[in-house]
């Protein structure tokens, strides 16, 4: 098998050759997937560990939201907004009496959900609130996650994500995750909201103590800003409900997803909100070519529907806790903690273990695909459709990995 061999190590060449370097993936070049399932170029099978940062939670190319995308792509893909679609207003039905927020505002990647929060809270603060022009800020955290654009960037605290890329946006303000009593003391009037992850994915599945959530929303409501959860990758059904800030009983004003919402087909995003927030939209204050569009549309009707009706929250809470637990049973001098909610754990290696690199690459090896996030630690988070029995086979793996890297 010379030939297919030397195909990989080709395709990997033009990447490397005429590709820009922003990313280091693993060398395995996928050539098809299907469910949990990947297969490389060469013939060789992997179950996927990490669900496209969790926008396949649907598994890959389910055939029903396949067959919603070809069925749309036959008749409509993109009007753009200036003309309606017969698609749109199902999507925003369907997504209302889902989540009981009253209307939806779609986009197509996270980042630009989580601009379009951005501006919803400024120009809330400004018309609702009465913040004086220009002096809106907004509270975020540590270690959060929520994107690339510039102004998103502009609020985060890795070095690596604004390196060479200022001037950045003012209007934000960066406090410690997890802790209240530092968000208690930031609020004050022009304070228009907190922009909140309910469970830092890209930080290394960080777990705010309990109540963190519950204590942000007090203060929102005691000093009338909103709070903003970015669901983008911990909500639709990942940490087994069907958004991560369930799990502490807190209704957030804006609610943003993406990822999973495109089933793994499409890049679809959205901000969900009431009227006293989406109201402050009028045509033409924001909007996108793509947004809304009637493919986007289909696929995302379809996504939601197979992970209502294929009970994938239920799954992810039930099988995440088994894994939680078989994995928390490994004995390794390397292992400093396990962590996660549902099927989006974090097993994060003590510094001296080398990094979580060699651990991915000897996973590789084994058939499963994970990739480190920051140094030290592995994240799993398989597609919700993972089966007890691929998850055993996963657990083998892992175990062997622990027990052959002493
Ligand atoms: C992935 C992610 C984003 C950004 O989504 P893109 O589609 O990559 O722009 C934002 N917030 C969170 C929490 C994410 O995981």
């Amino acid at each position: 098998m010379e030939s297919t061999r030397t195909s990989s190590r080709d395709l990997i060449r033009l990447e490397n050759e005429y590709g820009a370097h922003n990313y280091h993936p693993l060398d395995v070049v996928v050539h098809r997937a299907q469910g949990v399932w990947v297969w490389d170029v060469d013939g060789n099978r992997y179950l996927d560990f990490l669900a496209a940062y969790s926008a396949v939670n649907q598994g890959h190319a389910h055939p029903r939201i396949r067959k919603a995308m070809i069925e749309q792509s036959e008749r409509v893909t993109l009007t753009s907004r200036a003309f309606r679609n017969d698609q749109l207003g199902p999507l925003y039905e369907q997504v209302s009496k889902l989540t009981g927020y009253r209307r939806m505002l779609p986009m197509n990647s996270g980042a630009e959900a989580v601009e379009t929060a951005v501006k919803a809270a400024r120009k809330w603060g400004y018309k609702v609130k009465g913040v004086a022009e220009g002096r809106a800020e907004i509270l975020v955290f540590s270690g959060n996650f929520h994107g690339r654009t510039t102004t998103i960037v502009s609020f985060s605290d890795d070095a690596q994500y604004r390196e060479g890329f200022g001037p950045f946006t003012p209007g934000f303000r960066i406090l410690p995750y997890g802790n209240l009593d530092a968000a208690r003391a930031a609020m004050g009037p022009d304070v228009v909201a907190i922009l909140v992850e309910p469970i830092q994915g890209e930080s290394g599945i960080v777990v705010p103590p309990a109540g963190f959530l519950k204590g942000l929303e007090r203060l929102c409501r005691e000093h009338r800003a909103l709070l903003m959860v970015d669901e983008i990758q911990s909500g639709l059904g990942r940490t087994g409900r069907l958004f991560a800030f369930e799990h502490e009983g807190v209704r957030p004003d804006v609610v943003i997803i993406g990822k999973a919402l495109g089933g793994g087909f499409y890049p679809v995003s959205a901000i969900l909100a009431d009227d006293e927030v989406m109201s402050v939209f009028h045509p033409g204050d924001h909007g996108s070519t793509f947004g809304g569009n009637p493919l986007a549309a289909a696929v995302a009707r379809e996504a939601l529907a197979v992970l209502v009706e294929e009970k994938l929250a239920e799954n992810s809470d039930r099988l995440g806790a088994y894994f939680l637990e078989r994995l928390r049973a490994i004995r390794s001098r390397h292992i400093r903690e396990v962590r996660g909610k549902g099927l989006w754990i974090g097993l994060e290696l003590r510094p001296e273990a080398g990094g979580a690199r060699r651990f991915c690459e000897a996973l590789m090896k084994k058939g499963l695909l994970c990739k480190e996030t920051h140094v030290n630690t592995i994240r799993f988070a398989p597609p919700l459709v993972i089966t007890r029995e691929e998850l055993d086979w996963a657990l083998e793996r892992v175990e062997a990995v622990f027990r052959e890297i002493e």
